[in-house]
């Protein structure tokens, strides 16, 4: 699905050495363009349109934007950073490279980019488990997150798979909490006497035996089918591996770093990772990062990276100064997204 409803993305220039090639447009790269264009750094944001939560018809959990379509957000976050002059390229980024003191990425359509700074905000990908119907439910009725859209299905029979949730003990109790009608399917998994407790004190239904497949009705679940019998819910309840899309990090040199639950890119305060001059957000660095944190981090990348570029300023400065400053005030005027300023 293109996100690009209003910001068309056809106005880069491979002539200019941005200050920063931000590579992914979900929340955390577009707060961490909309942090940079204030800055009045020049930015590339290149994206390949697939952010995470566009399954969903809502996101929840996003202050002041609850229950808002997540293209819609993203729409809003494009029109708002383009409004701080960022170029959009709506492409995929394949390869990324150390040139100089810089960095050049080349785009899938063939073209390259320079950049002085490198912003992955590539997200993650959702390896679903190979159970018929998780796939076709997947952010509607097949969920993994009860702070997304837990409350949603609140009183509703919500099942919780135990093979396909690595915490479903967990997810099951925190279900709980939100429907007296939660079960969970063991599959298969040991759940030990003490767990069985807790989840009976919690009023969480245990069923033994193996899950064949989900039953569905287009995207809404409407049973879990086991080898035996059939149980009908309205929601259920997966853990996919959650892998942050590391391509280009691998390519500049860096290595995932292992999780329990998948994979990630490993960065210090500020989102700094070990590779000099690359930044990483939202949840290609947090797997757990939501909508919100994932702005928030963005914020702090494009924070730590115009003070990284302001150090290399003054550098240049002192060496030269009477060197004509780069990338000030924009030749055009700013166009604020809201009009009032
Ligand atoms: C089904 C579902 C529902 C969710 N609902 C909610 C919710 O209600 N509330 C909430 O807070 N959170 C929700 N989340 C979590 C939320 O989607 C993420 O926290 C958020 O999207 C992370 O933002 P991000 O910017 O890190 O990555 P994303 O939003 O995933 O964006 C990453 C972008 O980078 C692009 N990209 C990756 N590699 C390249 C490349 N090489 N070149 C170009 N572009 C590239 C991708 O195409 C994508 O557009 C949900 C998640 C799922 C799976």
């Amino acid at each position: 699905m293109s996100t690009s409803a209003d910001i068309t993305a056809t106005d880069y220039d491979t002539a200019t050495d941005y200050d920063v090639v931000i590579v992914g447009g979900g929340p955390g790269g577009l707060a961490a363009a909309v942090a940079l264009g204030r800055s009045l750094r020049s930015v590339l944001l290149v994206d390949a349109g697939q952010q995470r939560n566009l399954p969903s018809d809502a996101a929840h959990n996003v202050l002041g934007r609850e229950g808002i379509a997540p293209a819609a957000l993203l729409a809003d976050g494009r029109r708002e950073a383009a409004g701080y002059g960022v170029a959009f390229a709506d492409t995929r980024a394949v390869d990324a490279r150390r040139d100089g003191g810089g960095f050049v990425v080349d785009l899938e359509h063939g073209s390259s980019v320079r950049a002085r700074r490198l912003v992955l905000a590539t997200g993650l990908t959702d390896e679903l488990p190979a159970i018929d119907g998780v796939r076709d439910g997947w952010g509607h009725s097949v969920l993994h997150c009860p702070y997304c859209h837990g409350y949603e299905v609140r009183g509703q029979r919500i099942g919780v798979i135990a093979s396909v949730a690595p915490q479903a003990v967990h997810q099951s109790l925190l279900f709980s909490r939100l429907s007296p009608q939660t079960t969970l399917f063991t599959d298969g998994v040991d759940v030990d006497d003490a767990q069985r407790a807790e989840l009976a004190v919690m009023g969480v239904t245990i069923v033994d035996g193996r899950v064949l497949r989900l039953q569905m009705d287009g995207i809404q679940v409407r049973s879990v089918v086991l080898t035996d019998r059939t149980h009908d819910v309205d929601a259920v309840v997966v853990g996919p591996r959650m892998v942050a899309r590391g391509d280009l990090y691998e390519r500049l040199g860096g290595e995932l770093a292992d999780h329990p639950m998948g994979r990630f890119v490993p960065s210090g305060p500020g989102g700094a990772t070990p590779i000099e001059g690359v930044w990483a957000v939202g949840n290609a660095v947090d797997l757990a990062a939501m909508v919100a944190s994932s702005a928030g981090s963005g914020v702090a990348v494009g924070a730590a990276v115009n003070a990284d570029l302001l150090a290399d300023d003054v550098r240049d400065r002192l060496a030269e100064p009477d060197r004509a400053p780069r990338n000030t005030v924009p030749s055009r005027p700013v166009e604020y997204p809201h009009g009032n300023h």
